[in-house]
């Protein structure tokens, strides 16, 4: 996978994500990851990319062209990557009927989850896009951004975090980012479902034991007791994800009981 970063501050999202288990997957080739500065599409002497609203108000707006260039700069490239797989004997894909999904990072998109990250694991190039000041001149967005994303209902300096966030999130989806027994295993989210509690060594710390049942060495019982420790935690942290999971008569009735004894 294929992922452009258009952004003023492009050591902000390299530094950040040039390393431990995304880093490696760079240095493998599974993942390639640019940032690209829009500064160096600004059309005048100075290099501003900014400017006052029109009609008023507080800030600073980007403006349209520089983010326009930067773009054509990216696809320009990614043409070219596909050209040179057409000349090696692969299919040739057509960027006209095949344009790269671009991402607008702003707090107005739709919020940010777990299956969005699996979906835009399948693609095969990303292009996201990371305001700042006071975001961007609408009209470059209405012409390139095919998705506006939020990483939450709050708002930030930049879209740099939240690009990270989501490259991090889309990054370990993608086939061999992870080793493929750890990718395999539960984790939050899988089945609408919040993580099972883990421990690790030693089996005793400040006095707290680990739970006998991870000791006992017998696989489907562990599996039983984590799959009920899951659906215990989403109902006391996450009751809303229940609405969509899909559990035994035996777990609902579980559920009642411990609400009724006030455990959840
Ligand atoms: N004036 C904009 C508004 O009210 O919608 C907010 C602009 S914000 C200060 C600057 C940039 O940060 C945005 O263009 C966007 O790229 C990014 N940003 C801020 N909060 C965000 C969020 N919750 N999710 C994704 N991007 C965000």
């Amino acid at each position: 996978m294929n992922i452009h970063i258009m952004t003023l501050f492009p050591e902000m999202v390299m530094g950040g994500l040039n390393t431990s288990i995304i880093g490696r997957a760079m240095d493998k080739g599974i993942l390639s990851i640019e940032a690209v500065n829009i500064r160096d599409y600004a059309y005048n002497k100075h290099q501003s990319v900014d400017d006052y609203p029109y009609g008023g108000g507080a800030g600073m707006l980007m403006q349209a062209e520089p983010v326009y260039q930067c773009y054509r700069a990216i696809m320009e490239k990614i043409e070219a990557g596909r050209e040179a797989v057409a000349e090696s004997g692969e299919r040739k894909k057509n960027l006209c009927k095949n344009p790269p999904r671009v991402l607008y990072m702003s707090p107005q998109g739709k919020v940010f989850h777990q299956q969005m990250a699996e979906e835009l694991a399948e693609e095969e190039e990303l292009i996201f896009l990371c305001g700042h000041y006071e975001g961007i001149d609408e009209r470059v967005l209405e012409e390139i951004v095919t998705d506006y994303v939020s990483v939450g209902d709050y708002v930030l300096t930049g879209g740099e975090l939240p690009s990270m966030v989501m490259v991090d999130a889309i990054s370990r989806m993608v086939p061999g980012v992870l080793h493929n027994d750890v990718s395999a295993e539960f984790e939050s989210f899988q089945d609408h479902l919040l993580e099972y509690p883990q421990y690790s060594r030693p089996e005793i710390w400040h006095e707290k034991r680990v739970p006998e049942i991870l000791l006992s060495g017998h696989h489907a019982n562990i599996e039983k007791w984590r799959r009920e420790q899951s659906v215990i935690r989403t109902a006391k942290n996450r009751p809303d994800l229940l609405e969509r999971a899909e559990l035994t008569e035996k777990e609902k009735s579980l559920l009642q009981t411990l609400s009724k004894c006030d455990t959840i």
